[in-house]
């Protein structure tokens, strides 16, 4: 009997992250819809586009509205003036997350099946728009005792590579390599969101991510009713402007819808093929993720004492059984 209970604790499922949240989530994917399809009222914005200028000055002043202190961060590359969006709250916080996405739209839909149509440009209401509405929708519905824990960059130049002898990620590199070792160290976390509003969303684990970060998120996606869009699985590894990021030493998440939907890199990334459903279920995931790490009376914990905590109750409570079984037998 006593080997029976001793294997029963050893055997005892114990959760890893202890992430009971009892916040509400405000994030609604119908305003985040809203601002996804505004950014494709611009057309197709490739970097150093019209359209691409004119959607930036869009994001600027919808957080600008919202009481945000916006910069811009310009930067040349192949001759094309290119621009990341940083947006902070005017108090901030030693400590700070960084929330990111990219706002640029790839030149060429090379994944066309028709090979006529693979130099057009794509729309990118997911790729780009998704990731970009779901950022503005967080900075409208996030506390501002969390703002002040919080920067938003909003990267150019990351969908252009292997067209014209471009690179990959070129906004988010620069971003990063302008870092200070100081702002390198006030980043607790960063948080990319990309192709996150695809009609039939699904967001493995990217192979890459900090995987401390992702059992947090992954939990409270679970907690929330998400994990059907959240499997708690291993998914690809992304080359995403997460990993400039990962390079500096800072915990980094790809939120990142793998494998890619058929829309990706297609004239049909369109918004009929995005719903305001799936931006709610991510929006909320990371509303409530940033909101269980910037408030003090949080819950939450992902240190990993608090696994211990249950497994001391644990032991506790059933080490008296044991012992009266055991001295029963006798
Ligand atoms: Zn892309």
């Amino acid at each position: 009997m006593a080997l029976i209970v001793i294997t029963l604790i050893l055997f005892t499922p114990i959760s890893l992250v202890s992430a009971q949240t009892t916040y509400s989530p405000l994030f609604n994917g119908e305003n985040a819809y809203d601002y996804l399809v505004a950014q494709c009222d611009f057309g197709p914005r490739p970097p150093g586009s019209n359209n691409l200028s004119e959607c930036r000055e869009y994001i600027a002043d919808t957080l600008t509205a919202l009481g945000w202190s916006v910069s811009l961060q310009n930067f040349t590359y192949r001759e094309v003036e290119c621009s990341n969006i940083i947006a902070s709250w005017p108090v901030q916080n030693a400590s700070i997350i960084i929330l990111g996405a990219h706002y640029d739209t790839r030149p060429h839909a090379d994944q066309e099946s028709d090979p006529d149509n693979r130099t057009l440009p794509i729309l990118g209401a997911n790729d780009g728009g998704s990731g970009v509405a779901a950022l503005l929708e967080l900075a409208s519905v996030l506390p501002e005792a969390s703002r002040s824990s919080v920067e938003m960059v909003f990267f150019d130049a990351e969908d252009s590579g292997y067209i014209d002898g471009w690179d990959w990620i070129v906004g988010s590199t620069y971003y990063v390599d302008q870092m200070s070792s100081a702002k390198i160290a006030s980043v607790s976390a960063m948080i990319l969101l990309d192709m996150i509003g695809d009609t039939n969303l699904r967001i493995p684990r990217e192979a890459s991510s900090t995987d401390s970060l992702q059992d947090t998120i992954y939990s409270l996606a679970a907690e929330l009713g998400h994990d059907d869009i959240f499997p708690d699985i291993s998914g690809s590894s992304i080359l995403d402007d997460h990993r400039p990021f990962l390079s500096a030493g800072i915990s980094s998440v790809d939120l990142i819808h793998t494998p890619f939907p058929w829309t990706w890199h297609t004239l049909h990334d369109t918004p009929e093929h995005c719903s305001p459903v799936s931006l709610e279920a991510v929006g909320q995931v990371v509303e409530t993720f940033i909101i269980e790490m910037t408030t003090t009376n949080s819950t939450f914990t992902t240190d990993p004492s608090g696994d211990y905590t249950l497994l001391i109750i644990a032991v506790l409570i059933i080490a008296p059984i044991v012992i009266i079984c055991f001295y029963k037998r006798k």
